[in-house]
């Protein structure tokens, strides 16, 4: 028989363990861990994944303080040590307390029913448990004074949590009942937050709702808060043009045209000349591409000078047919500028044409299947071109999932958009994430807070409002000619 594939892939924020792995992952780990043994036969298993890889991107900033991991039975290799763990039903859910000494010390948590937030108050009531097995990792527990059971204890521990890899930032807990507290900070409303500086002065959190994503969000952007040392060990390298230029004071909710030229001048001049031999299928992504500059035109006459793309046995032709005058030569990123050089730059140039191709292909104009032809423009694109090899890898898997599933104008635009954020959220705290800015699931609440709901404890997108904000966002009337240097 076929061996069966795993529910779980490495790009999910959490690990996959195995016979060699396990005992020396969740024995005597500094960290606290919660661990999903799988059969990735089971339907059970197949239909709780969504759930355990949901819950490990909503705690994936609590590492190295809390791990979530899987670990799948049915692989042959993996049979002993699941049979050590006492695993005999599918899905088993345990949490592991920091320095665990035996299998046995596995604690069985929420019933595979549960859903995310259900999940994530088990481990938090577990961990609070923990006694002298507190990860070091972990933000310190409540007060001792702290009267409230432990479930509503649970939630503001977790903004603690959220905020855990985040330096010169600090959460704490303050009750109703310590009017002492109250009265100095003038607080009428529970629950709220108060930004407490150094100086002594403080503030209400201006936030759009008094809940754990919107504290978590203003306080990861506070100028002067930056993500510690715990980075995740992600490694792809996004092509950027290493150029060390004066800082350009972009606004984020601007469209920059010279990012937008700087990209068709990367893919055009220095991508797509990149193969010696110009040929079939790339060939034809190229052809795609421009045709579907032409079509979008979004720079007003540049579409037209491209259009001629001829099989060279050279270099391809674009370069003559795409007249300086038109396509500047030169690179400015001002949007997409990084804090340094090897940041941000052409990526970040890639995604926001194809955002303003979708878009602007979605909005009005006779041809209903011009978006869906963008996403397609983009996947073959990115397939032979785009020079990070292993980001094409990630987004030709992504596309070969759901991309022909995608049916109308609109779904084309938010398909790029939810697969954008999952590629952000790969991305986060990895090695190629600027420090100055970091990759958020996007549209963040300070930018669009109708885009964001959260319900029971779960955040979920408002999509008809994502939609409106990216249509606007991308509209003609937002592309800024200027910088200001
Ligand atoms: P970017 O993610 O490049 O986003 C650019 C801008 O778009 C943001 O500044 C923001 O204004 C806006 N934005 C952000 N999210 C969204 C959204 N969901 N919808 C609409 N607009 C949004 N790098 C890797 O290290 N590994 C990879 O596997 C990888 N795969 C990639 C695949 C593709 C197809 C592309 C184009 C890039 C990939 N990259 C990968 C690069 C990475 O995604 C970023 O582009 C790069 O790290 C620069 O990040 P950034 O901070 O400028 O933001």
């Amino acid at each position: 028989a076929a061996r069966p594939r795993s529910l779980y892939s490495p790009d999910d924020p959490l690990e996959l363990l195995s016979a060699d792995t396990a005992e020396r992952r969740l024995l005597g780990s500094p960290s606290a861990w919660a661990v999903e043994f799988f059969a990735s036969w089971c339907g059970h298993c197949i239909h709780f994944a969504p759930t355990w890889r949901a819950l490990a991107e909503d705690v994936r900033e609590w590492r190295p303080a809390v791990m979530l991991a899987a670990l799948d039975c049915a692989d042959e290799a993996n049979q002993q040590v699941c049979a050590d763990f006492g695993i005999t039903g599918f899905p088993t859910l345990k949490f592991f307390r920091a320095f665990s000494k035996k299998a046995e010390d596995g604690i069985r948590i929420a019933h595979p029913a549960a859903t995310v937030a259900d999940l994530r108050r088990a481990i938090i009531t577990n961990l609070e448990q923990s006694g002298d097995a507190w990860p070091p990792a972990c933000p310190p527990l409540e007060p001792a004074r702290d009267s409230h059971p432990i479930s509503q204890r649970g939630d503001r521990f977790q903004v603690a949590l959220d905020l855990l890899q985040y330096e010169n930032v600090a959460v704490r807990r303050v009750l109703s009942s310590e009017e002492e507290l109250v009265e100095q900070f003038g607080v009428t409303t529970f629950p709220s937050a108060y930004l407490l500086l150094r100086n002594g002065s403080f503030s209400r959190l201006p936030v759009h709702a008094e809940a754990r994503s919107f504290y978590t969000y203003y306080l990861r952007t506070l100028s002067g808060v930056t993500r510690g040392s715990y980075r995740l060990n992600i490694t792809g390298s996004a092509v950027n043009e290493s150029r060390a230029l004066q800082p350009l004071q972009a606004d984020r909710s601007k469209v920059y045209v010279a990012d937008l030229e700087s990209t068709l001048h990367y893919t055009l001049r220095v991508e797509a000349g990149r193969p010696a031999v110009l040929a079939g299928a790339q060939l034809g992504a190229l052809k795609c591409y421009v045709a579907t500059l032409a079509k979008v035109d979004f720079l007003g006459g540049f579409g037209l000078e491209v259009l001629m793309v001829v099989p060279t046995r050279s270099r391809p032709s674009v370069l003559q047919a795409s007249p300086a005058a038109v396509l500047p030569t030169n690179i400015t990123w001002v949007g997409c500028r990084g804090s340094e050089p090897h940041f941000r730059g052409y990526p970040c140039g890639l995604w926001t044409v194809f955002h303003l191709l979708t878009i602007q292909a979605a909005q009005g104009g006779p041809d209903q299947e011009l978006p869906l032809e963008v996403l397609s423009t983009m996947r073959c694109y990115v397939k032979h071109f785009f020079g990070c090899q292993e980001c094409a890898q990630h987004f030709e898997a992504m596309a070969a999932k759901s991309m022909d599933q995608v049916k109308g104008r609109d779904e084309a635009v938010l398909w790029l958009w939810s697969h954008h954020n999952e590629v952000n959220a790969r991305l986060a705290g990895g090695d190629t994430e600027d420090p100055q800015f970091p990759k958020l699931q996007w549209p963040p609440p300070d930018m669009c807070p109708q885009c964001h709901r959260e319900q029971r404890g779960v955040h979920t997108w408002d999509e008809a409002a994502v939609l409106s904000f990216l249509k606007e966002r991308f509209s003609p009337g937002n592309l800024l000619l200027d910088h200001a240097v």
